[in-house]
């Protein structure tokens, strides 16, 4: 038998070892294996096995070994790594990579493990003690004998207590081959820190039956699809739909992921969580540790734990029986990972699903057009949860066009409008609380000289604008780079003091926050304030329990966080996100805007939200209607006029490198070779210099190709990118269904 090793280096090729006889029966596709490489010795997975290799057999080196460190990979999950390898235009190592959480692939953290000692034979050892009882010197050995007869089973550690303990008398009749061993893992138990209240289900909904039921009859293969589109407003019941879903699929003797944002996983969300499922519930952090994390992929694997719920990652969580996996807000970008290989944890769910036999329910309040193409055409089932449970009526929502807004006096900051300031002031004067909502952390966006027309930017990175400035820090940093400068006095070009800075950030917002309403209490949340988890948990905390009237954010504040108090939410710049050249801006924009809306009148009085803008906006308005269906209606009529994502399929590949002609000239022979890939229904948009032309001294190029049918051609980029040479410096990057085309 041959086995086909991929090792972590080998480049995306797998190679030919035999299995020694010893070995056949136990090696499986997946195996953790060491193996001879060049004059080293390597670990590897086993990808496939074969009855020959195309490789004279004289040629051949052997599998050392199982590789001691390493747990073997659940073989479902090695087919899923060649499919995302496949797809995504990644090599196979990054592809089983990202299966396995880096503590469980390096081994680096070794499992805990005890070893429980018993009797080889009852005879035998009844035998011994009588005929040693006499014996002084073979004390110790007879009691370790007596009380494993005793006991049946036990580790040298529930021993010691003995006066006569011997771990040597334990070794002793382990060679005499009297007592044998065997080694368990030891179940650490993982602990959140949360206490919970363990709850029970809700009555469903009529709307929340209508879910289950379909869910129902998907669990038992009676619907056209595996997939579920859960479309329910936000408060519409889905998390009970969820859970509810979920404890159909235990009672199945299945088990189930739960995917959320990774600003989901709050406590507030883990909490619901744990409430119904304790301790069959696995949470998977980010912060984590790599023991915890090590400890918690051991759980999955071995079956102690039946759920598990986490950020993109948690979807290779190694159950061997799956039931069904969730996606919870299924739109969010931050399900597409950014580094090779690119996989939508979404669409990767669906795949998963299909090949394990599993349901999965997509759930959003404003589902991706992806999403919604896909029950258009019939792949997925739709289930439309209309009503709130709680029949909380919307928030107000008014658009404020803030170019007919009284000119400001000079000095004066005017970043909050007349009106909503005087929102503000409503709310402060109840007892009530504010979010402002500004998506640009820093204090001004770019330093511009008036007398000489000098502006800042970053030297490495292309785009204007690039630099934001913190005034309480006092430096300029790049927001593509993450540079940081000092931030000049003087306009470095001509002396003139009265330089300026355009633009608002955060805390520019913050500091005229303050400024305008002085009694406040003022908190702020964006990237610049959150150096650790801590300090975002505390804000938001404070916030929580009422020590701070408003909340100064960007995004990090937009999604999912709970707060009655909160009754007013105003958005500083609603068009910010909209001249983005990217044909996912819209949508992006609609989804911000009724998320940070949403965080509006959770409580018991009816919310208020004000959009300031300075353009006239569909988006704008529709967000403003909190109409998705006549958004997406708009934004699909939009795609499907330019044949944009889903109603074609894209690929977009970026060529970067310090030598710019070197990457225009490689990026130009990489297309010219797809050309032959080229049919009707393919529109190849040539290489040429992305909307962010440079990040840090790396000149970019991109080339984009969509329209369908691009299986041949992706397995053609597929190829090239990775088997390619670029000359030195120039690299390749591949992006199937990208997110960002920045
Ligand atoms: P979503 O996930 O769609 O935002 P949730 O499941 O979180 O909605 O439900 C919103 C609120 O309504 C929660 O506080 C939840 O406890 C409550 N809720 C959900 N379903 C029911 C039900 N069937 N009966 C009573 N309350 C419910
Ligand atoms: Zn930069």
């Amino acid at each position: 038998m041959i086995a086909k090793v991929i090792t972590d280096i080998s480049l995306d090729r797998e190679f030919d070892y035999l299995i020694p006889e010893n070995m056949e029966s136990s090696v499986r596709v997946g195996s953790a294996v060491t193996v001879p490489f060049g004059r080293s010795s390597r670990c590897g997975y086993v990808l496939a096995l074969a009855e020959k290799s195309s490789y004279a057999p004289e040629k051949l080196k052997s599998v050392s070994g199982f590789s001691a460190d390493r747990p073997a990979i659940p073989e479902n999950l090695i087919k899923l790594g060649k499919w995302i390898s496949s797809y995504y235009c990644a090599t196979q190592e990054h592809s089983i990579r990202t299966l396995l959480p880096a503590a469980v692939r390096s081994g680096r953290v070794r499992e805990k493990k005890l070893k429980l000692y018993s009797i080889s034979d009852r005879n035998e050892a009844e035998k011994y003690i009588i005929s040693h009882a006499k014996e002084s010197r073979l004390n110790k050995r007879i009691k370790v004998l007596q009380m494993l007869l005793r006991k049946g089973e036990g580790a040298k550690a529930e021993f010691s207590g003995d006066v006569d303990f011997s771990a040597s008398a334990f070794d002793a009749l382990c060679k005499d081959g009297l007592i044998h061993s065997r080694e368990v893992a030891l179940d650490t138990g993982f602990d959140d820190n949360i206490e919970t209240i363990p709850d029970s289900p809700l009555e469903p909904s009529p709307d929340q039956r209508a879910a289950l039921e379909q869910i129902s009859q998907m669990l038992a293969g009676k619907t056209a699809s595996h997939v579920q589109l859960l479309y329910g407003n936000t408060n519409s019941g889905k998390t009970e739909v969820y859970l509810q879903a979920i404890s159909k699929v235990l009672a199945m003797g299945k088990s189930a992921i739960v995917l959320v944002p990774e600003i989901s996983l709050t406590p507030q969300t883990v909490r619901r969580f744990r409430a119904r499922f304790g301790s069959k519930l696995s949470v998977l952090h980010s912060r984590l540790s790599d023991r915890e994390r090590f400890d918690e992929w051991n759980r999955i694997n071995s079956g102690k734990v039946q759920i598990a719920i986490g950020a993109r990652s948690a979807l290779f969580a190694p159950f061997a029986n799956l039931g069904l996996i969730v996606v919870d807000e299924e739109h969010d970008s931050s399900y597409k990972q950014s580094e090779s290989p690119r996989y939508h944890a979404r669409d990767v769910a669906v795949v998963r699903g299909q090949l394990e036999s599993a349901c999965v329910i997509l759930g959003s309040a404003t589902p991706s057009a992806e999403s919604l193409y896909n029950v258009k055409t019939g792949k997925f089932l739709l289930c439309r949860m209309a009503a709130q449970v709680d029949n909380k009526p919307p928030p107000v929502i008014h658009v404020v066009d803030r170019r007919l807004d009284p000119a400001p006096e000079p000095g004066v900051s005017n970043l909050l409008s007349p009106i909503l300031i005087n929102a503000v002031e409503e709310r402060l004067s109840r007892g009530e609380q504010a979010i402002l909502f500004l998506n640009r952390r820093g204090y001004a966006r770019s330093l511009c000289c008036p007398q000489c027309g000098y502006e800042a930017r970053c030297p490495e990175c292309s785009v204007n604008y690039n630099y934001t400035y913190s005034r309480s820090r006092e430096v300029l940093s790049c927001h593509l780079c993450g540079g940081i400068v000092p931030a000049p006095k003087v306009c470095p070009e001509c002396g003139f003091e009265e330089i300026r800075y355009f633009g608002s950030g955060t805390e520019k917002l913050e500091s005229c926050v303050r400024g305008i309403f002085p009694g406040a209490r003022v908190g702020r949340m964006d990237s610049d304030m959150m150096r650790s988890a801590d300090d975002y948990e505390i804000i938001l905390d404070k916030f929580r329990r009422g020590k701070l009237d408003i909340l100064v954010g960007t995004q990090m504040i937009a999604k999912g966080l709970h707060f009655p108090g909160v009754t007013l939410v105003g958005v500083i710049n609603a068009d910010l996100g909209l001249s983005m050249p990217d044909f996912r801006a819209q949508e992006r924009t609609f989804q911000m805007l009724t998320q940070v809306a949403g965080r509006a009148g959770r409580g018991e009085r009816r919310g208020e939200v004000i959009f300031q803008t300075s353009r006239e906006s569909d988006v704008i308005r529709y967000a403003a209607d909190l109409d998705f269906d006549g958004f997406s209606k708009f934004d699909m009529e939009f795609r499907e006029m330019l044949n944009y994502p889903p109603f074609s399929r894209m690929i977009a590949i970026f060529f970067k490198g310090e030598n710019e002609r070197d990457v225009a000239e490689f990026a130009d022979e990489f297309a010219g070779k797809l050309a032959a890939y080229q049919h009707s229904k393919i529109r190849i948009v040539p290489p040429a210099p992305a909307p962010v032309e440079k990040i840090k001294k790396q000149y970019r190029y991109l080339m984009t190709i969509r329209g369908n049918g691009l299986k041949t051609i992706r397995e053609a980029v597929r190829i090239l990118a990775l088997h390619s040479t670029p000359p030195s410096g120039v690299s390749v990057a591949v992006d199937v269904d990208p997110q960002n085309l920045m």
